[in-house]
C-alpha cells in the first residue's frame, strides 16, 4: 500500500540518530523549554534567515501567537485564502479577527493578488500568504501591498519548510513566518509542534510570553496561553531539520520524474513559479474524471490525498460567518478535480513505478 505521506518510512531513514536524541532527553532532568527548544530555535533561525524562531506547539497556534503578537484581534480583519488548511482561518477567528477569503491563481494555487484591492477596507491589519503544497505565493506582489497599505504580511510556511523566493528561503520575507511541523510535513515532528521566524526582536519578545501565559519573570504582563514545544519534539525536530535540504533535493526528484513521465498524459501537472524554489509538500495534479481515477489507483494500492475537497467558505463552520471575494469561481472549480500524489523522500524506485504505471494505465 502507498499512501500520499509517510512518516514512518522518515522515521527509518534517521531511526538510530533520532532514536539516540529522544532517550537523551528522557534520561535528563529537562523535559520542557529546555537546552533542545533553544537549540532548535538557534538552528532554525539560521537555516531561515533570520535573527529569531520561538518554538510553540502547533501550526495553528504559530499562526494564532503572531497575530496576538501583532495586537491583531477583535475588530479588525485578516485576508488570505479559501484553498488552504482550514488552520490557517481557525487560526484568524480564534484571536477574534475576521477572516476575508480571496480566490487562487490557477497556474500555482496560491493567493490571486488581482483581488486584494476589492476585499481591503480600514480594518484590514494584515494578509496571510499561504505557500500551498511547498511553493511560495506571489510574495513581491503581495509584500509591495502590504508597504503600500501599512499592514503586515505574515507567511504560512506550514507546507514550504526550506522553500525558496528570489534565493531567500520563505518565512524570511514578511513580518513573520508560521509553520506547522506536524508529522507529514517536510519537516516533521513525531507528534505536534510548530515554529514562528521574525527578524523583529520585539516581535520575539512578545511571542515568547504569549507563549507561556504572558510571562516575564514569571508575572503574567500581557494575556497569554499555553503552546510550549517540548524538548523530545524538539530534539527530533534538531535532527530532521539537519536532512532537510537533501530530503527536499529527493521530492524535487520524484517530482521532475512524475511530470517527465506523466507529460503526455491528459493531466495538469504542477506549474513552477519561475523566481521560487518548489519543495513539493505534495505534488497535486487536476484531472476530469476524478472519482474513477482513485477508485483505480485504490485497486492498484495506491491511494492519493485531496488537499483540501471542500473550500473553506463552503463549509459549515464557515460558510455563514466568512467574508469572501466576489469571485471564487478557480477555488471552486480546482476543488473538484485536485489529487496529490504519493511524494516523499523514502518512496523507492519500484513504488515510483508503480505509481505511473497505474496512472498511464488509467488513460
Ligand atoms: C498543516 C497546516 C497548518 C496547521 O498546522 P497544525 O500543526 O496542524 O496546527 C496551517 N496551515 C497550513 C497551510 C497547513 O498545511
Amino acid at each position: 500500500m502507498i499512501y500520499c505521506s509517510n512518516p514512518s518510512s522518515h522515521f527509518k531513514t534517521y531511526q538510530s540518530e533520532i532514536e539516540s536524541s529522544v532517550l537523551s532527553v528522557i534520561r535528563s532532568d529537562n523535559y520542557i523549554l529546555g537546552k533542545e527548544v533553544l537549540a532548535l530555535e538557534q538552528h532554525f533561525a539560521n537555516y531561515i534567515g533570520v535573527s529569531c524562531a520561538i518554538g510553540v506547539a502547533n501550526g495553528t497556534d504559530a499562526i494564532e501567537i503572531a497575530l496576538k503578537a501583532l495586537e491583531i484581534g477583535p475588530g479588525d480583519e485578516v485576508i488570505t485564502v479559501s484553498h488552504t488548511a482550514v488552520a490557517t482561518v481557525a487560526a484568524i477567528e480564534s484571536t477574534g479577527a475576521k477572516a476575508v477569503l480571496v480566490d487562487i491563481e490557477p497556474e500555482f494555487y496560491t493567493l490571486d493578488v488581482s483581488q486584494l484591492e476589492e476585499v481591503f477596507t480600514n480594518r484590514t491589519k494584515a494578509i496571510i500568504a499561504v505557500h500551498i503544497y511547498g511553493q511560495s505565493a506571489d510574495l513581491e506582489f503581495i509584500d509591495d501591498f502590504c508597504k503600500k497599505k501599512n499592514i503586515f504580511l505574515i507567511e504560512d510556511v506550514s507546507q514550504a519548510h526550506g522553500a525558496k523566493f528570489k534565493g531567500k528561503h520563505l518565512g524570511s520575507i514578511g513580518k513573520v513566518g508560521c509553520f506547522s511541523c506536524y508529522p507529514t510535513k517536510n519537516l516533521g515532528a513525531i507528534g505536534d509542534a510548530g515554529l514562528i521566524t521574525t527578524d523583529d526582536i520585539n516581535l520575539d519578545k512578545r511571542i515568547r510570553m504569549i507563549r507561556e501565559y504572558g510571562w516575564e519573570n514569571r508575572i503574567s504582563q500581557i494575556p497569554g496561553r499555553n503552546s510550549r514545544l517540548d524538548e523530545i519534539q524538539a530534539a527530533i525536530l534538531k535532527v530532521k531539520l539537519k536532512y532537510l535540504d537533501l530530503d527536499n533535493q529527493r521530492r524535487r526528484e520524484l517530482a521532475l520524474k512524475f511530470s517527465k513521465s506523466l507529460t503526455s498524459l491528459p493531466l495538469k501537472l504542477p506549474k513552477l513559479r519561475p523566481e521560487g524554489q518548489h519543495v513539493f509538500h505534495q505534488f497535486v495534479v487536476q484531472v476530469e474524471h476524478r472519482k474513477e481515477f482513485i477508485d483505480h489507483l485504490i485497486k492498484r494500492g495506491i491511494h492519493p490525498g485531496i488537499h483540501y475537497p471542500v473550500p473553506i467558505h463552503l463549509q459549515p463552520a464557515y460558510n455563514e460567518r466568512i467574508s469572501i471575494a466576489s469571485d471564487m469561481s478557480i477555488t471552486e472549480k480546482v476543488a473538484h478535480k485536485i489529487i496529490s500524489l504519493p511524494v516523499y523522500p523514502g518512496l523507492t524506485k519500484k513504488e515510483i513505478n508503480s505509481i505511473i504505471s497505474a496512472i498511464s494505465d488509467f488513460f
